[in-house]
């Protein structure tokens, strides 16, 4: 019988709930005890009333809840490794022997890193007469599996994350509201979306909405003049009657010298050389999508099934399994390839080489 950990860290992504819910209600179903661990990576630090047994009906009515309820965190001592050590004792002493831990790539390679400190962190507790060989027996090998809740889409070996669908629909429907209004008094709107160094949700949304010009980090403008290239599509945009501009920029977009290409500097040209009344807008944390959408409930309920499934067939020498989704199949691969991965992905944009960061995010990606 497993005695499973779970918890949620790092940025809060819509899908979190449902992911927490199916863990606690499968794991229960196939005889498990299921902990959950408040705070993300505090609880586990701290232990005490932050880790709590939960039954069945904890996590009544979590499917439709945005964020996450049981709490998140950057956790600073956990990067330690005197958190972990702390991390090490709070599991022994509540008998948890697994992990199941949703959030993006930093919160699963936390994860990895404890798992390859164990079971070093056990013999240092009993070391420090924290714990005894007989306490620290039954927890030899500590399972761990990761979920990936990110609204930026960014994790590599997965299709897509728990929450980046639920926050394009709120960026969609944002940029909708100011298209109205747009297009009302004939403005232009540069609008910037979140993503991190990832274009996804910016280029998602502006294929959704039908924007006259997206900036994404992954493809950079090619042209040394790219200013005036922008300039005359915008105006041939206008010239065939449009009475709207928007543009859409990622909070990671770069020109091709890696130069951070800015919201404000858009609305400086399009005003300027355009004569344009151009506002900018932020959409800031309304992107975090509140209320999950069906297709994030469906992924993270089907994904938290699976990752129970993977607590359950992991052996002492399977490495740390990520729950992803490829081609519509719910996948489980290793944890540290994806997180390296992704990895690579933004050491390939700092080289330049964007077409390398494309198929490192996607091995099947073709112009
Ligand atoms: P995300 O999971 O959304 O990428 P962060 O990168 O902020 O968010 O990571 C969330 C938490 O995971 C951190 O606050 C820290 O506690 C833990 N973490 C991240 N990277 C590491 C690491 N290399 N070693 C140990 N813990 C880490």
């Amino acid at each position: 019988k497993k005695r499973i950990g779970m918890l949620t860290s790092g940025g809060d992504s819509p899908g979190m709930n449902a992911a927490v819910r199916a863990v606690v209600r499968v794991a229960i179903s196939r005889g498990c005890d299921v902990y959950a661990i408040y705070e993300g990576y505090e609880g586990l630090v701290n232990g005490g009333d932050m880790i709590k047994k939960f039954g069945w009906a904890d996590v009544r009515g979590y499917l439709a809840i945005g964020g996450t309820l049981i709490g998140s965190a950057r956790c600073k001592a956990f990067r330690e490794r005197e958190g972990r050590l702390n991390s090490a004792y709070n599991m022994v002493k509540n008998g948890i022997d697994a992990l199941i831990v949703c959030g993006g790539d930093g919160s699963l390679t936390g994860a990895d890193v404890l798992r390859s400190e164990w079971p070093g962190l056990l013999d240092e507790l009993i070391k420090e007469g924290r714990i005894t060989a007989e306490e620290a027996a039954p927890y030899k090998h500590l399972t761990v599996v990761g979920l990936v809740g990110s609204i930026d889409n960014d994790m590599s070996s997965t299709d897509i994350t728990i929450g980046a669908v639920s926050s394009l629909h709120r960026i969609c429907e944002a940029v909708d509201s100011i298209s109205a209004t747009a297009l009302s008094h004939s403005r232009a709107f540069v609008i910037e979306v979140m993503g991190r160094n990832c274009g996804w949700l910016a280029l998602m949304a502006a294929v959704s909405t039908g924007a006259d010009f997206v900036f994404i980090p992954e493809r950079p403008p090619a042209s040394d003049d790219w200013e005036s290239e922008m300039c005359e599509i915008l105006k041939k945009h206008r010239k065939l009657g449009k009475r709207k501009t928007i543009v859409i920029v990622a909070e990671g977009a770069i020109d091709k010298n890696l130069k951070p290409i800015k919201a404000d500097y858009i609305k400086e040209l399009l005003s300027n050389r355009m004569k344009l009344d151009t506002r900018v807008t932020t959409l800031g944390h309304t992107q975090r999508g509140g209320k999950p959408c069906s297709f994030d409930r469906n992924l993270a309920t089907l994904q938290g099934v699976e990752a129970v499934h993977a607590v359950l067939r992991a052996t002492s020498d399977t490495p740390s399994p990520m729950i992803g989704v490829r081609q519509n199949k719910i996948t489980c691969e290793p944890l540290m390839k994806a997180v390296e991965l992704t990895r690579q992905v933004a050491e390939a944009i700092s080289r330049k080489d964007f077409r390398r960061a494309m198929e490192l995010r996607d091995p099947e990606f073709s112009e």
